[in-house]
């Protein structure tokens, strides 16, 4: 087919995720390392690792083979049998939690937020606490698009038609320095962001609240970074209350946040822990919900077994089970999360120059994810106008580089910019992305076109191989 063909293909037969950019959607045909190749035959760097998920980069042949062998092998059984590659696999994410942890398998983030919510129910309601059912989440804050997740989501799909939401789910305003909520500045602010789950939950009364959920730092709603203390204090709010602390690390875990979960950054223990994306970096659906070891013991009855009843036929599947093993081997192998700190480090030495231009007012990393806070002006902080968000996202396409856009979609503002690149990015390809970005930013301010870069920054045969971290 001509691309002309596939694009009408496109959009008589595909209904997408969400729409395109406006303008036509890039057919990405194959991958290799940090990029990608569209069916023109145009290549572009993978700022955003897909949809924040590629860490260990496209094209990996450990990955592709570890695939194929247990296919041949046996690609499914249920996991109400078990087999070697989910053992291995639960014992590999319970090492890297660094915790005493059990690992429920499923397919999706959204999947394993639910049976986290699940878990947390049923665990009060097995104490005889069954009044606790709501669930403290954040504006701002994304946790999936199944009915329970979107109830915790903060963001605008909250109000588009699917109502009644599933009732008992209460949000707090985001802990953002750059933006606070009540008006104060860090540090004289008693770190309200984090003190106000004490009032929520108190208002709330506490028999009825079973868990707080949140990611280590908002990710998808515009990369919003707490302040140091604030997990803790979070932490330690629901123990004053035996309130669950379950912690979202679809985006944050495996590396991205510069250590192996986000949480490790602000030394909690969450009692449940949910994870995705980077545990098989996108090459097979894979989700998982690790709970505490006292609380799964909670669950077991006097025979030994665990009453949660949460069949998911693909969950936990060899093939995925098989490919996470070689994923994590590969992130081990080539000290990934180091590497992911580095890369943080020096993407922030270079972009950091883009403080001095008048339309950026903030920018953010947790690890090697970035958020660039695009504005109208820096003293009155106005969000920039999407006209010009968009301008920087399609100059950096111009050059070979994509990024992703983010915000506060409820206030209908998408003023942050997101990058987010696999974690094998070479030190000349960190040098691409800065020039790529200074130079959007530049042609902002001067409202000129960027150049076209011919999307190919380097040359086949000298594709750099990923450098070490120190
Ligand atoms: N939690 C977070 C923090 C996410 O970013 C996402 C997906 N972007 C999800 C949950 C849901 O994951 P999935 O799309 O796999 O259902």
């Amino acid at each position: 087919f001509t691309k002309e063909e596939l694009l009408e293909k496109d959009r008589n037969y595909v209904w997408h995720h969400i729409s395109p950019h406006n303008d036509e959607p890039l057919i990405v045909v194959s991958g290799e390392g940090c990029w990608v190749t569209d069916i023109d035959g145009k290549r572009y760097f993978d700022g955003m690792s897909g949809l924040w998920c590629v860490n260990v980069g496209h094209g990996r042949e450990e990955i592709a083979a570890a695939a194929y062998e247990q296919m041949k092998t046996i690609a499914y059984s249920p996991l109400i049998q078990s087999h070697v590659p989910a053992i291995q696999l639960a014992e590999k994410i319970s090492s890297w939690l660094e915790g005493d942890y059990r690992i429920f398998f499923s397919n999706s983030g959204s999947d394993a937020n639910e049976v986290a919510f699940k878990i947390a129910r049923q665990y009060y309601h097995q104490k005889g606490e069954g009044t606790r059912h709501k669930f403290i989440s954040r504006h701002r804050a994304y946790h999936g698009n199944s009915m329970g997740a979107l109830s915790a989501t903060g963001q605008s799909q909250r109000k588009l038609k699917y109502e009644p939401l599933v009732d008992g789910f209460e949000h707090v305003p985001p802990p953002y320095c750059y933006r606070c909520p009540f008006g104060k500045s860090y540090s004289s602010c008693n770190i309200e962001c984090a003190q106000i789950y004490d009032s929520i939950i108190n208002w709330e009364g506490a028999e009825s609240v079973a868990g707080v959920i949140l990611e280590p730092v908002i990710t998808g709603g515009g990369m919003i970074v707490p302040p140091p203390e604030y997990l803790q204090i979070v932490r330690e709010i629901c123990d004053k209350y035996g309130i669950l602390l379950i912690v979202d690390e679809v985006i944050c875990g495996f590396g991205r946040s510069g250590e192996k979960f986000g949480h490790h950054n602000y030394g909690v223990t969450p009692d449940i822990v949910t994870m995705a994306k980077g545990l098989t970096s996108a090459y097979s659906p894979l989700s998982a919900t690790a709970v505490r070891a006292e609380l799964y013991e909670s669950f077991r009855g006097k025979d030994g077994i665990s009453h949660f009843r949460h069949v998911n036929t693909f969950g936990g599947n060899q093939v995925s089970c098989a490919v996470a093993l070689a994923n994590l081997e590969i992130l081990e192998r080539e000290s990934l999360v180091e590497r992911s700190a580095y890369l943080g480090q020096q993407l922030s030495y270079r972009l950091n120059l883009l403080l001095d231009h008048p339309n950026v007012g903030d920018i953010r990393f947790f690890g090697s994810a970035c958020g660039i806070e695009m504005v109208e002006d820096q003293i009155t902080k106005e969000p920039a106008s999407a006209d010009k968000v968009l301008q920087v996202v399609q100059a950096c396409k111009q050059q070979g580089l994509l990024i992703g856009k983010n915000g506060d979609t409820v206030a209908g503002f998408v003023n942050i910019l997101t990058l987010c690149p696999p974690l094998i990015t070479s030190d000349e390809e960190v040098d691409f992305i800065a020039a790529a970005l200074i130079g959007a930013f530049d042609a902002l301010l001067e409202g000129k076109e960027v150049q076209q870069s011919g999307h190919k920054p380097i040359a086949d045969d000298q594709q750099p191989q990923a450098s070490q971290a120190n």
